[in-house]
């Protein structure tokens, strides 16, 4: 088989990379290769089909007939096993060889798998494909008490879902705190409070040495020799950029994939985007690992316009989350916990359900996370993508009725105005859009 493009990986910056090619050139030949067996579908919603809040098709990313009606040719449930560089080739596992012009490696991540022992034990599951949630669900009949491992997003997510099922939850997590990679302490204090409320049991500064049972899981033992009995445990400790196509090839990586400003890695006429790539991050004004669904969207149209030959620069993204976990809303983006906090000025506001938290360096906002109360979390992130100087505003930032209005006039004018038939992917919004419609 020969292609255009041959795109690896059918998620966000698959998808998107796909949708921008499609926009440019209608024609030319578009393949879509994915280990995954299912249609696209939406990664961070496969906690509401655990939970039973949706179908499968209500957490399609695209319809049914996309790959139809974008004259796609999409081959699911395969796996690309090794590249061919120089050939302009990609070789399938089941022998298969794909022949393309142009490539994109949108491979995303694969689970981190602690070393203990009992891994191998019926009932042990991660916690980051479609299939994951099925094979959850369909084990969950004998299920009344799990260990989730990992109280970060993907954890706290599990969580959710099984709690939502009726499962009686422990949360193992190393640090002190849960989602401490994304929340600072005040934050995260919050929300361990909501998610004990659910009636969950967490656990800090531990981990799990070792799962019990026989065959099937039955316990699981912590570092400090307690044990938890439990029929399940999710292993959520984070994932990894799946890099290894790029091995024996030229193809730079770092930690993940690295690409320039055009989503394009240093080998001519292959590009990297998504969990997989170290994109520019604007708050770090470097490329970054950043494993989020809108970065993956963004850098993948980008991608995507460029292997169609229309010069698109990345303006960056940063690490940026909104997400509502046992009812709480949190929104959080950038530097929200500087490792130096010199030079850095912080402006928080708090009551008992309400935390806001916004990081100033330079006059310019670096971070900022707001819980409880996230109504103006949007104007704050657009002055931090924006690169606004706030110098005449810092005070205001988070008082109650702080709006557009507080901005100096030609700074709002400017962000009002639109110019006629701008549409570009410096812009978040409409991923946030596409997101939060979900
Ligand atoms: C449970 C969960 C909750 C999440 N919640 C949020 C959230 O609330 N907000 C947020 O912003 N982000 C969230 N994320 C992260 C978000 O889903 C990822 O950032 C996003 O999916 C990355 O998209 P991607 O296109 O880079 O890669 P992925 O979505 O990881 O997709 C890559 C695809 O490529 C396939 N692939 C890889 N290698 C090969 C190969 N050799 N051959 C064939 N196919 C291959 C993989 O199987 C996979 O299907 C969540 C993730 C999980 C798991």
């Amino acid at each position: 088989m020969k292609t255009k493009y041959l795109i690896i990986g059918n998620s966000a910056g698959g998808i998107a990379a796909a949708e921008a090619i499609r926009e440019v050139d209608k024609k030319g030949a578009l393949v879509i290769v994915s280990d995954e067996a299912h249609h696209t579908y939406s990664r961070p919603l496969i906690s509401k089909y655990l939970s039973g809040e949706r179908h499968k098709e209500g957490i399609l990313f695209r319809p049914a007939s996309f790959y139809e009606d974008n004259n796609i040719t999409c081959l699911t449930g395969e796996r690309v096993d090794q590249l061919g560089i120089k050939e302009g080739s990609a070789r399938l596992e089941n022998g298969q060889t794909i022949g393309w012009q142009k490539l994109l490696l949108a491979t995303g991540g694969k689970p981190i798998m602690p070393r203990m022992k009992g891994m191998d034990k019926r009932g042990v599951f991660n916690f980051i494909t479609l299939n994951d949630a099925v094979e959850i669900d369909g084990y969950l009949e004998r299920v009344k008490r799990a260990v989730v491992i990992g109280g970060g997003l993907i954890g706290t997510s599990a969580t959710e879902a099984l709690v939502k099922r009726g499962i009686a939850v422990t949360v193992v997590e190393m640090k002190d705190r849960m989602l401490n990679t994304l929340l600072d302490e005040a934050t995260s204090r919050l929300a361990e409070t909501a998610v004990e409320k659910a009636g969950v049991s967490i656990i800090t500064g531990h981990t799990v040495a070792e799962v019990l049972g026989r065959g099937t899981v039955c316990g699981a033992v912590l570092d400090d020799g307690h044990e938890i009995a439990c029929e399940m445990v999710v292993v959520a400790i984070g994932v990894f950029p799946r890099v290894e196509l790029t091995q024996g090839t030229e193809i730079e990586i770092n930690r993940g994939i690295v690409v320039d400003k055009y989503m394009a890695t240093n080998v001519a006429g292959v590009y990297a985007c998504g969990d997989a790539a170290e994109a520019y991050d604007f708050v770090y004004g470097s490329g970054r690992l950043v494993s989020i669904w809108p970065n993956a969207y963004v850098g993948g149209r980008t991608a995507g316009y460029n292997m169609a030959g229309k010069k698109m620069e990345y303006a960056g993204g940063t690490a940026m989350n909104s997400i509502n976990y046992f009812g709480l809303d949190i929104v959080t983006a950038g530097l929200v916990m500087p490792a130096d906090v010199s030079g850095h000025e912080v402006f928080t506001k708090q009551n008992d359900s309400v935390y806001q938290r916004v990081v100033v360096k330079e006059n310019h906002i670096v971070g900022m996370a707001f819980i409880g109360d996230i109504e103006r979390s949007g104007i704050v992130f657009g002055l931090m993508r924006d690169r606004v100087d706030i110098s005449g505003i810092k005070e205001q930032l988070l008082a109650d009725d702080f709006g557009l209005a507080h901005l100096p006039p030609e700074l709002w004018r400017e962000r009002l105005a639109v110019p006629a038939g701008a549409r570009t992917v410096t812009s978040q919004e409409e991923v946030e859009e596409d997101y939060s419609s979900e």
